[in-house]
């Protein structure tokens, strides 16, 4: 199942796109909104108690308490953060649901794709230990799928070229989650990519809450999505 989800949302997300063909945005905004707040409370609620707690020093009967270890965790978080930033220079946004490419191309964009990669490649690391998050990261991508194909076959873009860049980045994410459970070193630093992993997703899915919200106006069927998404996060 964990390496099911992440790899079935991309596709279908795919095949949605080629085969409906969504006019309609609205609903593809409304379910941004949704895989936005849905991932957020899945981050806060599992994997961020579960990476402290992974390296909440055992207890040998001393009263002195150590805490380098929780600050370490806190600055992995904040890379994370950064290095999603960084990343969005190079994808302008995709993994949020934005893309801001020439509307007119035939080769392939490279730098978003590779940028794209990395992104869903970390995102599947701590995945191994969190089957709840492999939802999350299914809910999140199953858009970003959708309107990546969209906008391909708007550019005019080799349907051969958009096959072979849905089905690499739809690997991407299980490759991460099989990379970082059968390689032993990447297992002892598993809280420490957690912790980036979560800053990732603290960024990814606030600009994602964020960009649905862009212009500051109240829209009830939005807020409804967000708080919907908090609730069946945490029923999950
Ligand atoms: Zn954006
Ligand atoms: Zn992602």
């Amino acid at each position: 199942m964990v390496y099911i989800l992440p790899l079935l949302s991309i596709l279908i997300g795919y095949l949605i796109a080629i085969l409906l063909r969504p006019k309609n945005k609205k609903n593809l905004k409304l379910l941004l909104a949704f895989s936005g707040s849905f991932l957020l409370t899945l981050t806060v609620t599992h994997l961020l108690p579960e990476v402290y707690a992974s390296t909440e020093p055992l207890h040998h009967g001393g009263l002195e308490h150590d805490h380098s270890h929780s600050s370490s965790i806190g600055i992995f978080i904040m890379v994370g953060i950064v290095f999603q930033i960084i990343l969005e220079y190079f994808s302008k946004g995709a993994e949020h649901g934005h893309v801001h490419l020439p509307h007119k191309m035939d080769a392939m964009p490279w730098l978003l794709f590779i940028s794209l990669c990395i992104h869903a490649l970390l995102e599947g690391m701590p995945l191994s230990q969190n089957l709840n998050l492999a939802w999350g990261i299914a809910i999140h991508h199953l858009p970003i799928a959708v309107i990546l194909t969209t906008f391909f076959i708007n550019a005019g873009m080799d349907k051969k070229k958009i096959l072979f860049f849905m089905l690499v980045f739809s690997l991407m994410t299980p490759l991460g989650t099989y990379v970082s459970g059968s390689f032993v070193p990447l297992q002892k630093y598993y809280a420490e990519i957690s912790a980036i992993v979560v800053g990732i997703l603290f960024h990814i899915s606030s600009t994602i809450i964020f960009e649905s919200n862009e212009d500051h106006r109240f829209n009830l069927t939005k807020l409804g999505t967000i708080i919907l998404g908090v609730i069946v996060a945490y029923f999950v």
